[in-house]
């Protein structure tokens, strides 16, 4: 995708928000060293008809960089509200007229040679960048379970968006490509099923939504609420968080990955099976290795939702808060 951000790119870094070229960081860094940093992805959509970004869930967002600063002793400087505002100020100032995804990182900026995350300080950064699919979201996905097993809670742990967490991630997309697919699913070191390499995963049995469970190794994604709670309040179907086994992939009737970048990607195939129903009765392989009718019902609901297209159902609570619009220079 082209980018359409101004001749002058602006960043924030250093206590300010300045040309994206001035933002540069020594060789010595601790998260450079030691992949010491945790991060979100946030997208802004731009909206054509009224010149306004519209930012998705960015308080949840920064909510969970915030809760997760202190496993890593880091010590952000700025509160919630701060965060908020210097992301809306930074989208004002690049002036992008495209989709946009904000990626915030919290980082450990000392100099020591040491890995230990005693007495080394924090510094917060945060760029815009023009993003259209990170996922082909229409032609359904043929994705296969990764060899590499998912980083566990009590190595690195996923929940916390840290950027280590992204090695793993890279070996699984990138084997994963070379082989063929169009991204893997990461399985846990029990074998049962995490997510995909930098999103969630779900599936659809009998009218059911199944995603792997909070404590299955995954990122506690922002989508993946915003799935179950659409699912919920707009089709009244219920989700079951649970641990899901390898062979479950194989034989459901949908699957879909989910995620701010991957957003709502139906799964056509998983390890060259398709994926769907082989009807019993008339012998006819209906929806088989397509994307099924529920991912796709969800994938309009997200795209209406996050385009500000439609007001989130009453009943989600605080969902009229999901969008913060940011109005552009005309
Ligand atoms: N899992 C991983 C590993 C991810 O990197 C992401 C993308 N941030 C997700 C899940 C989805 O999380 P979210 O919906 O909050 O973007």
């Amino acid at each position: 995708m082209t980018s359409t951000n101004p001749p002058t790119e602006y960043a924030y870094f250093n206590q300010q928000i300045r040309p994206l070229s001035e933002c540069n960081i020594s060789i010595k860094t601790h998260a450079f060293m030691y992949g010491t940093s945790i991060f979100e992805g946030i997208r802004g959509y731009y909206l054509e008809e009224t010149n306004e970004v519209a930012i998705f869930r960015m308080r949840e967002h920064y909510e969970r960089m915030l809760a997760n600063s202190k496993l890593f002793y880091l010590t952000p400087e700025h509160s919630l509200d701060d965060l908020i505002k210097i992301t809306i100020d930074l989208v004002k100032k690049n002036q992008a007229t495209t989709d946009i995804y904000i990626r915030p990182t919290l980082f450990k900026t000392g100099t020591n040679i040491t890995p230990s995350l005693v007495n080394t300080d924090t510094d917060f950064c945060l760029f815009t960048h023009p993003l259209g699919n990170y996922l082909d979201i229409n032609k359904g996905l043929n994705v296969c379970v990764s060899n590499w097993r998912r980083v566990d809670d009590n190595a690195i742990p996923p929940r916390t968006k840290a950027a280590a967490c992204y090695m793993n991630t890279a070996l699984m997309v990138t084997d994963a490509r070379y082989n063929g697919f169009d991204d893997a699913i990461s399985i846990n070191p029990d074998g049962s099923i995490s997510e995909g390499s930098a999103m969630n995963l779900f599936l659809i049995k009998d009218n059911t939504l199944i995603t792997p469970g909070k404590t299955d190794n995954i990122l506690e994604g922002i989508t993946r609420d915003t799935i179950i709670q659409l699912a919920k309040h707009e089709l009244g179907i219920h989700t079951v968080e649970r641990t899901v086994d390898r062979t479950e992939l194989y034989l459901c009737d949908e699957a879909f990955f989910c995620g701010t970048g991957a957003q709502v990607a139906g799964i056509a195939s998983i390890d060259g099976r398709p994926v769907g129903n082989i009807k019993q009765n008339d012998g006819q392989n209906s929806a088989l290795g397509q994307v099924g009718p529920i991912t796709k019902q969800l994938q309009t609901l997200y795209f209406e939702t996050v385009r500000a297209q439609r007001s989130p159902n009453r009943a989600i609570q605080d969902g009229d808060r999901w969008i913060t619009r940011v109005p552009l220079e005309s």
